[in-house]
């Protein structure tokens, strides 16, 4: 099938190199730090400046898989370090979604290195427009296959006679596509074909079933140790504290506060109300509880609010939940 004329304008653009993106900070040794503590990495020659003294390298390296850290743009989006390109490397991906191919899903990501950086260099890294594939349809649907390279680079100082280092590559690797069996647009006055989505339900076992029978039965149920009088949950079998395994339940009061709170903006999943505020309650018995919070706006959340349980039912009355709602001090 011959290609439509737009395809021929996203090809000619393959083999495009775009500008640079520097790093907003030359390597150092606290993004390194902090990195391994983050991926559980201990190992000393990232960590131990006198070891690392004592090795080929003379001084603490950054892990290699860090590489694609260093020129991130941060916590907001698009800002990037002073002297980077405001050209979008991803400008093919825009074309596509507006032709009718708007869903992605990242195949692959391969890094790979040249050598190791070290304190105190600074790196860019360009991209090239590597490759876009012929149209294919899988079971996700049917669309493009976009690879791009991002070339990593330590900048050199001016007049360096061998000019700027290579240290790494990331290629990566999309598939633009139009989804399969999209359901078709409803006209006006026929909304009862709308597909209805229903909350997931919870996963019940013999360990964790009082608790949603009494859900069902609108009390909220809390496990106690008979031996000892600790309660716990979420519900196990054992006593954390004696390991005894008999046990009955105490209802609670259903009141408490807010322990923590995350909102979910995205992604939008139906049937969920977005942005969807889900708290961590901590009942005034002492144990905390994962649960939706209902009648509060996102920014009025706060931590410590009190709060008071609500049992609401969903899906025609397949499902209840306890929800929890703020209420005077
Ligand atoms: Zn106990």
């Amino acid at each position: 099938m011959a290609e439509q004329e737009w395809m021929s304008e996203v090809r000619a653009k393959v083999g495009r190199e775009y500008g640079r993106v520097y790093a907003w900070d030359e390597v150092n040794a606290p993004m390194i730090r902090q990195w391994c503590e983050v991926m559980g990495v201990d190992n000393p020659l990232y960590l131990d400046a006198d070891y690392a003294a004592t090795t080929e390298f003379g001084g603490i390296v950054a892990p290699p898989a860090m590489l694609q850290a260093w020129c991130l743009e941060g916590l907001h989006m698009n800002n990037y370090a002073p002297g980077s390109t405001d050209e979008n490397p991803y400008e093919v991906l825009k074309t596509l979604e507006a032709r009718g191919f708007p869903s992605v899903v990242a195949v692959n990501s391969d890094l790979s290195f040249e050598r190791y950086v070290r304190l105190g260099e600074k790196l860019y890294y360009t991209t090239r427009l590597d490759a876009v594939g012929e149209e294919k349809t899988t079971a996700l649907g049917t669309g493009y296959f976009v690879t791009l390279i991002m070339s990593f680079f330590s900048q050199k100082p001016a007049g360096d006679a061998g000019g700027d280092e290579r240290v790494g590559q990331l290629l990566f690797r999309v598939f633009k596509f139009r989804p399969a069996n999209v359901p078709k647009p409803v006209e006006k006055g026929a909304a009862a074909a709308v597909p209805k989505f229903k909350r997931p339900k919870p996963g019940v076992s013999d360990d964790t079933r009082f608790f949603w029978e009494g859900v069902d039965a609108g009390k909220l149920l809390i496990q106690r140790c008979t031996c000892c009088s600790t309660l716990r949950h979420p519900p196990a079998p054992v006593c954390i504290k004696c390991h005894s395994f008999d046990w009955d339940t105490v209802e609670a009061s259903g009141k408490g506060s807010i322990y923590s709170f995350v909102v979910m903006h995205y992604p939008e999943v139906p049937p969920f109300e977005h942005p969807n505020p889900i708290g961590l309650i901590e009942l005034d018995e002492g144990v905390r509880l994962v649960a939706g919070l209902v009648g509060v706006k996102r920014d009025e959340i706060q931590i410590g609010a009190r709060v008071q349980v609500e049992f609401q039912s969903f899906d025609d009355g397949e499902l209840t939940l306890p929800m929890f709602r703020p209420i005077a001090a």
